[in-house]
């Protein structure tokens, strides 16, 4: 039997911004052509990315540490929680990053709890522009309840 729940998500959305240093620009522009449409939700991003789009876009963002210093992880750790609603994550693929395993965490915890994520800007065009930004969705949070289970009995 499925114990599959849904989370929620309401027309105001939580989302999560983080974009590696040769990746800023694209998400600076990004941001400033949908700047619009995000005033509108809650804004949450590692340190460095978020700086730069409070101060170039006005933009109001809670401020977390810099991706290399634990940005991620917190990103990663609020997804578990159920507090983030959608990821734009810019991420450099030319180059190693000294964070690459909280990277990977990151994009694991969006998976694991079926947070939708955009990793370049045409991906971040479609969720933007997406009906559902307009409505309240419910998430379906996966059922881990056997894996929960596992030792139990
Ligand atoms: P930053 O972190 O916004 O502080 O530069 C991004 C990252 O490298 O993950």
């Amino acid at each position: 039997m499925k114990h599959e729940e849904n989370l929620e998500i309401n027309y105001r959305k939580k989302i999560a911004l983080v974009a590696h240093d040769n990746k800023k620009r694209d998400l600076l522009e990004w941001a400033k052509f949908n700047a619009g449409v995000l005033k509108a939700h809650d804004l949450f991003a590692t340190g460095t990315t978020g700086e730069i789009l409070e101060k170039k876009l006005g933009l109001s963002i809670r401020r977390l540490q810099s991706g290399p210093l634990g940005g991620d992880m917190q990103i990663g750790a609020l997804i578990a929680e159920g507090e983030i609603d959608f990821l734009i994550f810019f991420w450099d693929p030319l180059s190693a990053q000294p964070h690459d395993p909280d990277i990977r965490a990151l994009l694991r915890m969006a998976v694991v709890w079926n947070v939708p994520v955009a990793c370049n800007r045409a991906t971040a065009d479609y969720i933007i522009s997406s009906s559902l930004m307009n409505e309240q969705y419910a998430r379906i949070l996966p059922d881990y309840k056997s894996y929960k289970d596992r030792l139990k009995s």
